[in-house]
């Protein structure tokens, strides 16, 4: 199968391992951070997952998140807007948000990351973490702003 289900697999086994039961809002939550390919804000996930789980609270999925980032499953994104987004890509990666339409996209880099290299070189620190987030015109917002000036 893709990979996405092949981390999902990973994901609960590595739940089962830590003896946190799979409820089935827990695996709902789980399923939709590896398959949204987005960054979404608990509000987010929420809106996704009520009308299938009715008894869905913002809260519990809120908890959820906080499980999965506690065993490393997902990473909790606090620059940018004042929303927190989560992000089932937990390697170090570089984000781009459109000012336009607000999409956060994932930016994969070599490693080392250059602008790490050069942070390290600068200052002298041992950079173990870092989020980078630039915002500017996403592809498809530029396109539509192309077509408004040439109509
Ligand atoms: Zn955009
Ligand atoms: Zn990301």
């Amino acid at each position: 199968m893709s990979m996405e289900h092949s981390e999902l697999d990973t994901a609960m086994a590595k739940l089962k391992q830590q003896n946190i039961r799979l409820t089935p809002q827990r695996f709902a939550v789980l399923e939709y951070m590896y398959t949204c390919h987005g960054h979404p804000t608990v509000e987010e996930i929420y809106k996704a997952l009520v009308t299938k789980y009715r008894h869905l609270s913002v809260a519990t999925v809120y908890n959820n998140l906080r499980v999965f980032k506690k065993l490393g499953l997902i990473k909790e994104l606090t620059n940018g807007d004042s929303s927190r987004r989560y992000d089932a890509v937990t390697k170090e990666h570089y984000h781009v948000t459109c000012t336009n339409c607000g999409v956060m996209v994932d930016v994969e880099l070599p490693e080392p990351s250059p602008l790490k290299v050069q942070i390290e070189q600068a200052t002298g620190f041992a950079i173990e973490i870092y989020q980078v987030e630039m915002q500017g015109v996403c592809p498809d917002c530029l396109k539509k702003s192309n077509q408004l000036i040439v109509n």
